[in-house]
Order: C-alpha cells, then sequence, then structure tokens
C-alpha cells in the first residue's frame, strides 16, 4: 500500500521521476492513482518522507476477495495484413488446463486480451473454455511492450483480484509475468509441467536441480498465484464450437510516455531463427551420436522426405550440428509432434522434458540401454549413419 501523508507539500518533485505515470498534483498535494506499480521512486524522491509505502506482511493478507483462474492471452502476428494477429497456441493449452483448476476451484475461467483491435477472438477463447473475457483494446496495444503490458495488467489484477494467473513461457509471457509478479508483490512459477489444486490453493509443478527432480510449489500467501507454462506441455482439450463467454469490455488510460522502448526496425533473423520447432508435427531430431555437422545432415534429407523439421539434443547444438532454434529439453523448445524420430541421443532426462509428449517416439541408438528407449514406442538399436539414409531410400521409393 502507497500512501501521501499530510507532510507532503505539494513540491512536484515525484511527478517526472514516476516511471508508470502514477502521480499527480491535485490541488498541490501528491496524489497517486491505480497505474502505480510500488516501485519506490517517488518515495526515494520525496525530500520529506512524506510518501510512505507499507508492505503488509504476506502471512496477514486477506485472499477472500480473489476470485477466477485468468489466461493471458498471447497474440502472435501472421504476416496477413487484413488479419494481422492470431492467438497463439499456447493460450488454448492454459485455457484447456485453466479449465479444470477453475472447475475445481469453482470459480470463472477468464481470459484476458489486450490488443489495439478486438479482431473477433472471443469465440476461439470461448470455444476453449474461458467464461469470461476481459478486452482492453488501445491503439498502444498493436505491439507488444513491457512497460504498456505490464502496467495495464497490474492496473487489471487490482481492480479483479484473480485469484490464480497463468502466462505461457514464451519470450512475452517470460517478460510480462515477472514484471507484474514484481509489481504486485506476489511470487511467480517459472517453466510449470504441471499444474492441479490441492486444498484450494494452486500446485505447481517443475522440474528443479537440472531437471533431476519434480518440484512441487504452493504459494499460500501470494495471491494471484502465478505461474507460466511452457507451450505444449498442456494436453490441448477439444474446442466446443458456439460455446460462448461473457465479454466484458474494459477502458484503458494509456500513457505514451510509459514505452521506454521504441522499436526502430526489424529484421527476421535466418539460419534457423525462422524455424517453428514447437509446431511442427514430424520432428527428425540429432544427437552427439551423429558425430560430425556433415553426418548430421543425412536427417535434413530424411526430415524434408516427411515433410518434417530436425531437431537436435544439446550436446548436438553445442558441437555446432544444428542451430540453437532447434534445440529441444528443458533448456531448447517443448515440443509434442505426431512423430519424434531420434538419432543418436542418449535419452538425458532434460532431453526428455522437451519430447515425451509426442505421440509416436521412434529412436535409433546403438546402445540397447540408451534410457531413450524407456520413453520410445519404436526402438532400433543400430548405427544412425546406417539407418538414417536407409530410411530415406525406402522413403524416396514409395
Ligand atoms: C540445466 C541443463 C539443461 C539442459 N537442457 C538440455 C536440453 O534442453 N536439451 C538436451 O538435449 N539436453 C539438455 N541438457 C544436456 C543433457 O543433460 C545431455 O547432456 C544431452 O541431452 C546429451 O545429448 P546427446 O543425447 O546428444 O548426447 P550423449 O548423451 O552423449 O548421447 C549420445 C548417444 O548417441 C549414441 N550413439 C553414438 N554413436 C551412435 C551411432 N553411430 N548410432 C546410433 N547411436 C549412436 C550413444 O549410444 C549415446 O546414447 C541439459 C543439461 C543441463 C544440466
Amino acid at each position: 500500500m502507497i500512501e501521501v501523508s499530510k507532510k507532503c507539500i505539494g513540491c512536484g518533485k515525484c511527478v517526472p521521476v514516476c516511471p508508470f505515470a502514477a502521480v499527480n498534483m491535485i490541488d498541490k498535494l501528491a496524489v497517486i492513482n491505480e497505474a502505480c506499480t510500488l516501485c519506490g521512486a517517488c518515495v526515494q524522491i520525496c525530500p520529506l518522507q512524506a510518501i510512505v509505502i507499507t508492505r503488509e506482511e504476506a502471512s496477514h493478507r486477506d485472499h477472500s476477495g480473489f476470485r477466477g483462474v485468468w489466461v493471458y492471452v498471447e497474440l502472435t502476428e501472421t504476416g496477413d495484413k487484413t488479419h494481422p494477429k492470431k492467438i497463439k497456441p499456447v493460450t488454448f493449452e492454459l485455457l484447456s488446463a485453466g479449465r479444470k483448476l477453475a472447475d475445481e476451484l469453482k470459480e470463472d475461467l477468464c481470459a484476458v486480451l489486450l490488443a489495439d483491435k478486438d479482431r473477433g477472438y472471443a469465440k476461439e477463447l470461448g470455444a476453449y473454455g474461458a467464461d469470461k473475457i476481459y478486452i482492453l483494446e488501445h491503439d498502444e496495444l498493436f505491439e507488444y511492450n513491457t512497460d504498456i503490458f505490464s502496467t495495464v495488467m497490474v492496473s487489471l489484477v487490482n481492480r479483479h483480484k484473480p485469484s490464480v494467473m497463468l502466462y505461457g513461457a514464451t519470450i512475452q509471457g517470460r517478460d510480462l509475468a515477472p514484471r507484474v509478479a514484481a509489481a504486485l508483490y506476489v511470487g511467480l512459477t517459472a517453466d510449470c509441467t504441471g499444474l492441479a489444486i490441492k486444498d484450494g490453493l494452486l500446485l505447481q509443478s517443475r522440474p528443479a536441480f537440472g531437471g533431476n527432480i519434480m518440484a512441487d510449489i504452493l504459494s499460500p500467501d501470494s495471491r494471484p498465484q502465478m505461474a507460466t507454462v511452457r507451450p505444449n506441455v498442456m494436453k490441448l482439450s477439444e474446442p466446443v464450437h458456439g460455446r460462448t463467454a461473457l465479454i466484458v469490455r474494459e477502458a484503458a488510460k494509456i500513457d505514451k510516455s510509459l514505452r521506454r522502448v521504441k522499436v526502430l526496425e526489424r529484421k527476421m533473423s535466418h539460419g534457423g531463427g525462422g524455424v517453428k520447432i514447437e509446431n511442427a508435427k514430424i520432428i527428425v531430431s540429432g544427437g552427439r551420436g551423429m558425430k560430425t555437422k556433415e553426418k548430421f545432415r543425412q536427417l535434413e534429407e530424411l526430415s524434408k522426405l516427411l515433410g518434417g523439421v530436425v531437431g537436435a539434443s544439446r550436446a548436438a547444438v553445442d558441437l555446432g550440428f544444428k542451430e540453437k532454434a532447434h534445440q529441444v529439453g528443458q533448456s531448447g523448445t517443448t515440443v509434442s509432434p505426431k512423430l519424434y524420430l531420434s538419432f543418436g541421443i542418449s535419452g538425458a532426462v532434460q532431453h526428455i522434458v522437451g519430447m515425451k509428449a509426442s505421440d509416436v517416439i521412434i529412436a535409433v541408438n546403438r546402445d540397447p540401454n540408451a534410457p531413450i528407449f524407456n520413453v520410445a514406442k519404436y526402438g532400433i538399436v543400430g548405427d544412425a549413419h546406417e539407418i538414417a539414409p536407409r530410411l530415406a531410400e525406402a522413403l524416396k521409393k514409395k
């Protein structure tokens, strides 16, 4: 909580230092509005210590007013001028998981959409289980910006008080969620691989200690309980077309000066940067067992013949066989293709967590005891350099 005491003489020093335009001078007194994120800049500048932030001891907070499971709706560019943005698939995965949490808590599942324009996103959000959609439209929300989006999210949370908030562990979610958590003075569990309800609290599971153990985390003193979840981890539910959600339009006053970063130019990175491994239906992946960059190229051909994308273990990436954008696993991308073909990958736990949700896993390894065989539906014990070209030949004949 932030308060301005009677000591305030209206010197105005606190107004320009506020990065969030949350302080105004009204009748020669500092007045703090809801854009305040408790960053403390005004407290430090005040010569009379007239502005005071009191941080309640977490365990004394009253959580009774916090209700609802919120999912942040992430939009992605389509490259099409008529429909420039579409909803990122991770949003639907979060709604699918959020639906179960909301049912268990007997609370609403809400989608939160920040966009320059509502382009009819509600149908899809409703089909994947949202009961309510908070929509905030503003020109300043066309492109993701940390300062603007986090300020808007904080003010929405302060207004509606959700009990749970979920974000995709994407580049955007990983930027936004910690900002919001810090501003609200609550915790955040990053990269969850499991979510459930335990005694009315969000049970957040995630790998810890390099993936060697699974940690179960509860946040009894934080509201909202916040988590990020990697794409392709939560099972997508079947959409119920025609299922509608209540739309709540929120008004937004956004101060442009909040934007500290201006995008001057965009350049697409080539050489791996454009690869969309997380959405691939077929992945042909290679590891250290492929031995050299040249030999690794056998997998490129196979992947082309299958209409797939090439993946790699971290060892293969570290050895320079493939770019980082292709890395599957804990510190790479989590994937769930229909078919995952692995060549010369041992099956370390950090690799397995990133691909075990694949529908069918076929592993090729010359060591019959390689752990990859524990998750593979079909295993071939043999030399990857013999088997990959033979498979390619067979496919060419077909
Ligand atoms: C914090 C942390 C995060 C990590 N994140 C990731 C991650 O995101 N992704 C990831 O993959 N790893 C990750 N790792 C690394 C992980 O622990 C392993 O080191 C890595 O996955 C091993 O890669 P690999 O299976 O290609 O190599 P190795 O473990 O060296 O396995 C090579 C395999 O190839 C087989 N082989 C050799 N020659 C042939 C042949 N001719 N034909 C067939 N098989 C052959 C061998 O029998 C062996 O099983 C992470 C580690 C840490 C600590």
